[in-house]
């Protein structure tokens, strides 16, 4: 059988990063080319022929709009082409998981997309990314990875996108998926998958934006006023994501706030501030009384990805915009 081609998209992050010595801790990302990468990937002997393309050399922490269009398109010409059978982005740990959300809302399921990092630079003692890509070919090349949406491969984990979170600074596990675990582990060696393809051609859930509004995150802590919801919406915010205590709680006049914010067509989203776990309408909050939101599972930076995305669709409606996140 022949290898499956699979299409790269590099865009750098410190699986692409190049430090002073193998041993500093400080580090360039995307200092090394996506040509070069592949030229050391080329000695693995790996299962798949890589085809490359260079769509920026950057830490992530600066991707926007820009670089994701130019992702999305790259994504969606090899849906199209019969000789390509997955795509593979090397990407920063820092943003992977609003990047991948965000492919995985406006792309349809057919052919694996795979994100993966590393936590280590490739020049670092213990780099973990040549081994982290090796497992990403692994994935984006089996058939089955295909209809479980966008996936994010990092320690041996295959993480669907939707579900990954980014919980650790440095370490190389650092990475948490929820409400789901792994959807596979996987290794240069073996794949396994715990369940069949969940949502097996599938068509894109949205139309990628022609442009992103402004959605802003605000966090919650004890004691703050009602100012910085105001100042949101003086800078013409078009929606806004609670980082909130507990289950997206904020203080009374701040949940006031942000219920004239949503009364004015500024659609509102109660995320929580906590490392995992859902947020449910009506636990302390009365979302039907106040018009906001509930986040459900999605974090604060994945509930800024969906916000964006149904506020460029013209969803603003706050029971449309709750569906879209309980769905
Ligand atoms: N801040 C950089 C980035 O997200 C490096 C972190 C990393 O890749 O792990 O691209």
């Amino acid at each position: 059988m022949s290898k499956p081609r699979l299409l790269v998209l590099g865009t750098g992050g410190t699986i692409a990063g190049a430090a002073a010595s193998a041993t500093a801790a400080a580090y360039r990302p995307g200092g090394l080319s996506l040509a070069a990468m592949l030229g050391e990937l080329a000695a693995l002997g790996l299962d798949a022929e890589l085809v490359g393309e260079e769509i920026a050399r950057i830490g992530s922490q600066d991707i926007g709009f820009a670089e994701w269009q130019a992702l999305h398109a790259a994504c969606t010409r090899a849906m199209a082409d019969p000789q390509i059978a997955g795509v593979i982005i090397t990407h920063g740990t820092d943003t992977a998981e609003e990047t991948g959300f965000l492919l995985d809302l406006t792309l349809p399921t057919a052919k694996p997309v795979v994100l993966v990092g590393a936590m280590r630079p490739a020049d670092a003692v213990g780099a973990d990314g040549m081994r982290n890509f090796a497992n990403a070919v692994k994935v984006a090349g089996d058939p089955q990875a295909a209809g479980r949406g966008v996936m994010l491969v990092m320690g041996d984990a295959v993480l669907a996108a939707q579900d990954a979170r980014k919980a650790a600074t440095a370490s190389i596990d650092a990475f948490r998926s929820f409400p789901r675990g792994p959807l596979a582990r996987v290794t240069p060696a073996r794949l396994d998958w715990f369940g069949p393809p969940h949502r097996a051609e599938q068509g894109a859930r949205y139309a990628f934006p022609r442009s992103l509004p402004r959605v802003a995150i605000l966090t919650a802590g004890a004691g703050m006023d009602a100012k910085p919801v105001e100042a949101l919406l003086g800078i013409g915010a078009k929606g806004i994501v609670l980082a909130g205590m507990g289950q997206g709680n904020a203080p009374a006049v701040v949940l006031e706030a942000l219920a004239r914010a949503a009364a004015a067509g500024v659609p509102v989203v109660r995320a929580t501030r906590v490392d995992e776990g859902l947020v449910d309408r009506h636990v302390e909050v009365d979302d039907d009384a106040l018009g906001l939101v509930a986040a459900r599972a999605l974090g604060p930076a994945k509930a800024r990805v969906l916000l964006m995305v149904l506020v460029a669709s013209g969803i603003t409606d706050a029971a449309a915009v709750q569906a879209a996140f309980d769905g």
